[in-house]
């Protein structure tokens, strides 16, 4: 079969740094950048006996978020620890959503070459984000700059509703301008204030079921994100044509090789 016998499927999840002036859960500054450890204090460096405030403008920004994304507003909400090791997050759990997000069930209007196309919205939640290794040239070991850690997110997940490299900009791009307009995120992308995990699959044309994905995360440009797409799109129908069958897993984009790796993480 032809690469244009299948379909491809691509769901995503935005994360989104809000602009409100302090944390989620204390009174530290979000502005992006500074010296490595100076934009935080033992609540957002996790240390023990500490306990997080819920920062209420971190709600209001994301309740607007949902009702700019035309979302139903929860009027039972909670935070969960979502448990994972990694050296950028000091508590070794992050504080994050599970069964009950702020906002659910919405949806935005793409354009598209065959007109207007509605992608569902399943969930927006709260988090807060991690800090940030920098891992040094000289291969002298690896830095922690908590200065983004507990700076406050929305993750935005959208269903698997996309169809092209081009849906997928055109969503980012229309989610961009509604969350500038509103004023909850500067968006800037090379600051990583606005990326996504982008999820793809392929499945032969006409059938209803859906293929293993993988995940690509992280990604901060619209350029990289269309050519990730297409990459690994045409990497999953070869993987099929030639017999074989997708993994599930998380894969790296690289844009210098333009190529796929997989993870090591
Ligand atoms: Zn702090």
């Amino acid at each position: 079969m032809a690469k244009e016998d299948y379909e491809i499927i691509i769901g995503l999840e935005v994360h989104c740094e809000l602009s409100t002036k302090t944390k989620i859960f204390c009174s530290c500054p979000t502005e992006f950048g500074g010296t490595p450890n100076t934009h935080c204090c033992p609540i957002c460096m996790a240390l023990p006996g500490t306990l997080p405030v819920l920062n209420e403008k971190v709600v209001e920004y994301a309740v607007k978020a949902g009702l700019a994304t035309n979302c139903e507003i929860t009027r039972n909400s909670k935070n969960d620890r979502k448990n994972y090791f990694y050296p950028d997050l000091p508590k070794s759990y992050q504080i994050s959503q599970f069964d009950l997000p702020l906002c659910y069930d919405g949806y935005i209007t793409i354009e598209t070459e065959d007109g207007e196309k509605e992608i569902q919205i399943e969930r927006i939640h709260i988090e807060e984000d991690a800090g940030k290794l920098n891992h040094d040239e000289y291969g002298r070991g690896s830095f922690v700059d908590l200065n983004r850690a507990g700076v406050p997110l929305i993750e935005v997940v959208s269903r698997p509703d996309m169809r092209s490299s081009t849906e997928v900009e055109s969503y980012m791009r229309k989610l961009k301008s509604i969350f500038e307009y509103i004023e909850v995120s500067d968006c800037k992308m090379q600051e990583g204030s606005l990326r996504a995990d982008v999820n793809v699959s392929v499945r032969k044309k006409g059938t209803d079921k859906l293929g293993t994905r993988t995940e690509m995360k992280n990604m901060n440009s619209f350029r990289s994100i269309v050519r990730a797409i297409e990459y690994e799109a045409e990497r999953q129908i070869e993987v099929i044509e030639n017999g074989g069958t997708i993994i599930q897993e998380t894969l790296r984009w690289d844009d210098i090789s333009r190529k796929n790796f997989f993870n090591e993480r």
